[in-house]
């Protein structure tokens, strides 16, 4: 089962090689494979009806090339555990998502990100990968090689990442704060500037009170050991109040599950995630979705959700506005494009979200939303080969290193309008 125990996996087998060998191995004699990272996606993405290799028992360690500013880390570690050795050298990465539990390799096969006008998606700090391909070959794929593009955010349909090299930058502090009530009409007549008064802005409401964002969470980089002075401007440019306590992003959630807040500094990867590595994140029970739309529409694609609220808001635990910046990487949901991410956080309750879905869709079609792809979604086929113009160039290339279909499934299958091998 995933994380949140709405796919039940349908594979024959779970098995976690402990060397490249028995991994390539497996590769090389099953008819059916496919990668497990932590299991949090939304979807039945990371299911086979073959065999689930898990990569928890893979050796593998943290090695930083200083020079390089880079370092290799195991693909099947999570964040949680490669950041605090990062830190621990001295290093850093640019950015996170809102959970440290999911693995590299897992994160950023989906384009997961986190928040910023200058932060991409996770996977825009891979410089490198290694793949054992179907047939158990080893490859290293490098940004120098036209294929890269396509093999990052690659829906694990091109090969099992064993390590990936990712960008560093030197070890930074971070500070946050919550700002309550937020207008949400003063936030959407300057979304973009608000969504730029921190190096990362949630901006979460539940749809109940859609006149306001409940929590707008600013997260700002400080020099290491300096005092910080309060984000005032969010309050100057569109009011709200700064929260007296620590708050979770789920109304009524623990505050302890999250990260500290209230302008104490911290290293980077203690501050970045809303939720501590060592705590259950979220609410624990639920279902996500989410769609990105070019970040100039992204105040109009707000406004028309929140003209849905009373529709969503018995559905919602939590919705999340966010920017990320445009990258590169052809399966990016921010491919090319500066965007505002549209997230939800759902009651545990499929049957009424699957029902939901298609109103959401319809609400931001005409901004063309492109889904998470570990989240949640009605998109067909058809739509997503428009919203991603790169679709037909990753089947291209997923077909080239993997002509049997190995790594693929029937939810690969039909992102990609495979419709001739649905019925296998
Ligand atoms: C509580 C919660 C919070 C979240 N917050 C965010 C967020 O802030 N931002 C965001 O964008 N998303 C977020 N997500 C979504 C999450 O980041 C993605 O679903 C991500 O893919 C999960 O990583 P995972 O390791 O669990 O991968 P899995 O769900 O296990 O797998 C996802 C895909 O990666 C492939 N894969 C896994 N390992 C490998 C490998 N070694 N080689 C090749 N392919 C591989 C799998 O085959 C599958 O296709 C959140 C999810 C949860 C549950």
């Amino acid at each position: 089962m995933n994380w949140a125990g709405n796919v039940t996996f349908a594979a024959a087998e779970l098995v976690r090689p402990s060397s490249v060998e028995q991994l390539q191995d497996l590769m090389s004699d099953r008819r059916r494979v496919r990668a497990l990272g932590s299991g949090h996606s939304f979807n039945p993405i990371a299911d086979t009806d073959g065999t689930l290799v898990s990569l928890e028992n893979m050796p593998g360690e943290v090695e930083v090339d200083p020079a390089g500013r880079r370092a290799w880390v195991p693909a099947g570690a999570t964040y949680g555990r490669i950041c605090p050795e990062l830190h621990a050298e001295g290093w850093a990465l640019a950015n996170l998502a809102s959970v440290p539990h999911v693995t590299v390799a897992g994160a950023c096969a989906t384009g997961t990100h986190g928040s910023g006008r200058s932060n991409p998606g996770l996977a825009a700090a891979v410089s490198a990968l290694e793949l054992v391909r179907p047939g158990g070959e080893l490859e290293t794929v490098t940004s120098a090689d036209a294929d890269f593009a396509g093999s990052v955010v690659a829906l694990g349909a091109v090969g099992i990442a064993l390590r990936m090299q990712l960008e560093l930058e030197p070890a930074y502090d971070v500070v946050q704060e919550v700002f309550l009530d937020v207008p949400l009409d003063a936030v959407l007549d300057d979304l973009e500037v608000v969504l730029g008064v921190g190096d990362s802005v949630s901006l979460f409401t539940n749809w109940a009170t859609p006149e306001t964002f409940g929590q707008v969470w600013v997260k700002r980089r400080v020099p290491v050991g300096e005092p910080t002075a309060s984000t005032r401007s969010l309050r100057d440019l569109v009011g709200g109040r700064p929260a007296p306590a620590a708050v979770h992003p789920v109304p009524g959630a623990d505050p302890a599950a999250a990260t500290d807040q209230l302008g104490v500094p911290g290293a980077w990867h203690e501050r970045l995630p809303h939720f501590r590595a060592d705590a259950v994140p979220s609410a624990g029970a639920e279902l996500q979705s989410e769609w990105l739309v070019p970040a100039g529409l992204g105040a109009d694609a707000v406004g028309r959700i929140a003209a849905i609220a009373p529709a969503l808001a018995p559905l919602v635990l939590v919705s999340e506005v966010r920017a990320v910046a445009a990258d590169e990487p052809w399966l990016s949901p921010a491919w090319q494009r500066d965007s505002v991410a549209l997230h939800f956080t759902w009651r545990p309750d499929p049957d009424a979200v699957a029902d939901l879905l298609p109103m959401v869709e319809e609400t931001l079609s005409p901004f063309d939303p492109r889904p998470h792809w570990g989240k949640l979604a009605a998109t067909g086929p058809d739509a997503l080969r428009q919203a991603y113009p790169r679709l037909r160039d990753f089947r291209e290339l997923a077909d080239r290193v993997d002509p049997e279909r190995v790594l693929s499934n029937p939810f690969v299958d039909r992102c990609l309008g495979r419709r001739d091998s649905l019925d296998r």
